[in-house]
This record gives C-alpha cells, sequence and structure tokens, in this order.
C-alpha cells in the first residue's frame, strides 16, 4: 500500500496499472502538451486515476510498485502515448468496397453501389465475417471510439454492436432508418414507417441489454440515413424515440449539392433547420459532413449543442465543396472527424487528420491558377495539425459527451502506444533539431497502423502488436 500524489492510497493488483513515458495531447485547441516522462496510474474502472510526474513525491515509489507487482507497462525511447482516435462517421457495412466507385456523384453512387452492397447485410454470416475485420481493422489503426452506421436490417446491426462489444471498442451504432419509396429500392428499405420505427426501437433495448455492457461501452444511436430517404412520419417517429429514449442520433447533413438542394426544395428550408424541426437535433446529435451549412445553421447547430463529424477525405469526392472547418470551429461549433468509410478511401483517422489540414489549405490558397492570388481562395481558413488532432481526439469526446480524447486524471483510458522506432516506419526523427510538437506533427503525416504497437480502451488492452 502507498499514498500517491493526492493522498489516495494505491496497491496494484490484476486491477489496476500503470504505465510509463512520454505523452502528447491536444486538450486545448490549438495547443500540444508534451511531456517528457510521467506516470499514469489506472484503475480497475479503467479510469485515470492519476499522472504523476518526475519531480511528484510519490512517483519514485509508485513506478517501483507497479513494476514489482508485474502491472507497469515502460515505454521506451521514441514511444509516445497518445490519446485514441475517434471516428464519429463510419458505415460499416461498406467496409467491401473500401478504395472503389469513386468516380462517380453521390445519388449515383448510393443507387448502383451502396444500396445493392447494404442490402446484402440480410446475410448474417456476411455481417459477421466483415464487421470483424473492420473492427479488427480501425482497432489496429488507433480508432478507439467508432460512431457506425450500420445497415437496415435488425439482425445484422445487432451484429455489428456485439462485434465491437467483444473485441472491446467503445463505439456507438446505428441501425439505418429509410422508408421514402422515391428514393430508397425496393430491394433495400424499411417495408413500412411502423415496422422501421418498431425494429429502431427493439435494436435501441437489445444493445443495451448486451450482456455485460453496463458501463455502456456500446451505446445505440437513432439513425435516419439522411433527410431524403426518410419519410416526414418516419424523421417525427425519430426524434420522438430519440427524446423518449434519450438516445444518440447521426445522420448525413448538406452534404453535396444533390442532398443539400434536394431538401431545401422539399421543405423550403435546409438540412439542419428541417432536423430541429423533426426532433433530431439535441447535444446527442452527430451531424456528418455539414459542408452547405450557412452561418443561420451553424448558429442552430450551437445552440443546440450538436457536433459535426468532418470527413475530409470522402469530401473531396462526393461533396463539390469543403466544410470550412475553420469558420465552424472560430463559431466555437464542437467538430470531430470521420474517414465516412467507404465515402472516405482509408480506414486511418491520421490520414483524415492530414487531410483536414490539407483541404483547409486548398480552401485558403484556391485551386484555380488562372485567378489572381486575391480571388483564389476564401482567407483565414487554414487549420493547423494541432487542431486536426484535437478534432480527432478531444473534439470527438465532447461530441459525445464522453470523458474520452485527452489524457487526464478522470478520464477512461483509451489510448495508443505510436512507437517510430518499428523498422517499417516512414518517420526519421533528429533529436538535435525536433521540437516536441514537431513529433506530433510527423505522426499525423506519416504513421501508419505499423507504428501503432498498443491499444487500450477503457483500460483493456485490445491490441498489442509482439
Ligand atoms: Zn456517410
Amino acid at each position: 500500500m502507498s499514498i500517491n500524489q493526492q493522498g489516495a492510497s494505491v496497491h496494484f493488483n490484476n486491477d489496476n496499472f500503470a504505465v510509463l513515458g512520454a505523452y502528447m495531447h491536444t486538450p486545448i485547441r490549438g495547443q500540444v502538451e508534451h511531456v517528457d516522462r510521467a506516470l499514469f496510474v489506472i484503475d480497475g474502472a479503467g479510469v485515470i486515476r492519476d499522472i504523476l510526474e518526475p519531480d511528484s513525491p510519490a512517483f519514485g515509489q509508485l513506478s517501483a510498485e507497479a513494476k514489482n507487482a508485474g502491472r507497469l507497462t515502460e515505454l521506451g525511447q521514441n514511444q509516445y502515448l497518445l490519446p485514441g482516435l475517434i471516428d464519429l462517421h463510419v458505415h460499416a457495412p461498406q467496409f467491401p468496397q473500401l478504395g472503389t466507385a469513386m468516380h462517380i456523384s453521390l445519388d449515383q453512387w448510393l443507387q448502383e453501389y451502396v444500396f445493392p452492397l447494404e442490402a446484402r447485410y440480410a446475410d448474417r454470416h456476411l455481417a459477421k465475417h466483415v464487421y470483424n475485420l473492420l473492427v479488427d481493422t480501425l482497432l489496429a489503426n488507433g480508432t478507439t471510439t467508432a460512431l457506425y452506421f450500420a445497415t437496415v436490417h435488425l439482425e445484422g446491426s445487432r451484429i455489428l454492436a456485439e462485434v465491437c462489444f467483444e473485441k472491446g471498442q467503445r463505439a456507438v451504432v446505428g441501425k439505418v432508418s429509410m422508408d421514402h419509396p422515391d428514393q430508397c429500392p425496393d430491394f433495400y428499405r424499411d417495408k413500412t414507417t411502423q415496422e422501421g420505427l418498431e425494429s429502431v426501437a427493439e435494436f435501441v433495448e437489445s444493445v443495451r441489454s448486451i450482456r455485460g455492457n453496463n458501463k455502456g461501452l456500446v451505446c445505440p444511436a437513432i439513425t435516419p440515413r439522411f433527410i431524403p430517404s426518410c419519410t416526414d412520419e418516419m424523421l417525427l417517429g425519430l426524434g420522438a424515440m430519440a427524446q423518449d429514449q434519450k438516445c444518440y442520433i447521426q445522420t448525413h447533413c448538406s452534404e453535396s449539392d444533390w442532398e443539400h438542394s434536394h431538401v431545401l426544395n422539399r421543405f423550403g428550408k435546409s438540412d439542419a433547420e428541417s432536423l430541429a424541426g423533426f426532433g433530431l437535433m439535441t447535444d446527442s446529435t452527430i451531424l456528418a459532413h455539414s459542408n452547405f451549412i450557412s452561418d443561420a445553421d451553424m448558429m442552430l447547430i450551437k445552440t443546440a449543442e450538436s457536433a459535426i463529424a468532418h470527413c475530409p477525405l470522402s469530401n473531396i469526392y462526393f461533396s463539390n465543396a469543403v466544410f470550412p472547418a475553420r469558420r465552424a470551429l472560430e463559431k466555437g461549433l464542437t467538430v470531430g472527424l470521420g474517414t465516412d468509410i467507404s465515402g472516405g478511401a482509408s480506414p486511418s483517422l491520421l490520414v483524415n487528420c492530414q487531410m483536414a489540414v490539407n483541404m483547409s489549405r486548398l480552401l485558403e490558397e484556391g485551386v484555380d491558377p488562372s485567378l489572381p492570388p486575391e480571388k483564389r481562395g476564401i482567407a483565414n481558413s487554414r487549420i493547423s495539425f494541432r487542431e486536426a488532432f484535437w478534432m480527432a481526439t478531444a473534439g470527438g469526446g465532447l461530441a459525445l459527451n464522453k470523458k474520452i480524447g485527452v489524457l487526464k486524471p478522470g478520464y477512461c483510458f483509451d489510448a495508443i502506444v505510436v512507437d517510430l522506432n518499428v523498422p517499417e516506419s516512414n518517420i526519421q526523427t533528429w533529436p538535435e533539431v525536433d521540437r516536441p510538437e514537431d513529433l506530433l506533427q510527423k505522426i499525423i503525416f506519416n504513421a501508419t497502423r505499423t507504428n501503432i504497437t498498443k491499444v487500450w480502451v477503457d483500460g483493456q488492452t485490445v491490441v498489442e502488436t509482439p
């Protein structure tokens, strides 16, 4: 038994443990905090109980005790502890077509590629096979939390939630609602609005009652695919259910020219205004994309305390525009990042950090060389790598109202080890030249899953490379 910094006793046993090494995170947007050496004490509930630096009186004693108890993970030179990555937008069933079908518009892509593929998940064996591969892939890429769209099928959607739980990934999973006969093919939609609503209610109940899921590691989300694919009756019913069941809500918002115009033509108002009218804009709503939102939409989203899942790689192919991330952040909106598998062709959130920076630079500089520089882009649009990493971690945590994405006491220990020593690493370090935050920048721009050697979720080891 020993006394830590706050005076509480710590005894290392089979439940709790400690991690010793360097860490980096972005608790404040735009700022990197880098600490060379610290001891993390993680309690039996998977929560960071304390972070001690070497000048703390208890540092030496607790490090030794954890080591003697066989409960210490010690990081070496060029190994960094970072918060786990939070992917706010994934279409799980689309994983088999990742990296294909990027040549057509959003509406055509949905009808010709996405809906026929998603319809196949009536087959539970396919669902189990693909979802196992996907969750393994995302965890290996450092994604400790993911917000998933499944399909319209109740059984297949349940399987996705169960796979996340079994593999220990923190997840929010939605059974997709889509009942509009004009926009959804006969072979892939809710048979009736009523039946669709009833199966969502059953799905919510079944995720919450997964055996062992008492802490809500996996949560259900109300998931209208997007306004075009739902009838008014469905949207109203889902809004009422979200309020009644206190559920997350996820959907797409003002994604492309076609989708944004479709909603304007149908309701005479924007996606954001329409969603709010149906009761689908709450402090637990995550809106994917939102490229075409106006200043008034931004105010609406901010006032509702909803969040945006910015999917920069996907936007290049399917959105006809660049999301104004700088403008949204400066207005105080909560913005996280999403891969949008398979609209985005990479499962890596680090790649999407990089793309968020790249896209903001294109927005600022413009791309048409025939225009004079002052007319080519939109001034003050760039975001930094620090802000991109904040969106991929702390921003995601705020979007989900969960204590994740930051490494500090009281937060869940969802974390990754990035090892720059691995033989296949693309990253070189220059100890006499690199400033501490340069290492985070190098990780964002050049780390791959090879560099991610250990992943914890809720204090449990979910990935460990030999
Ligand atoms: Zn999407």
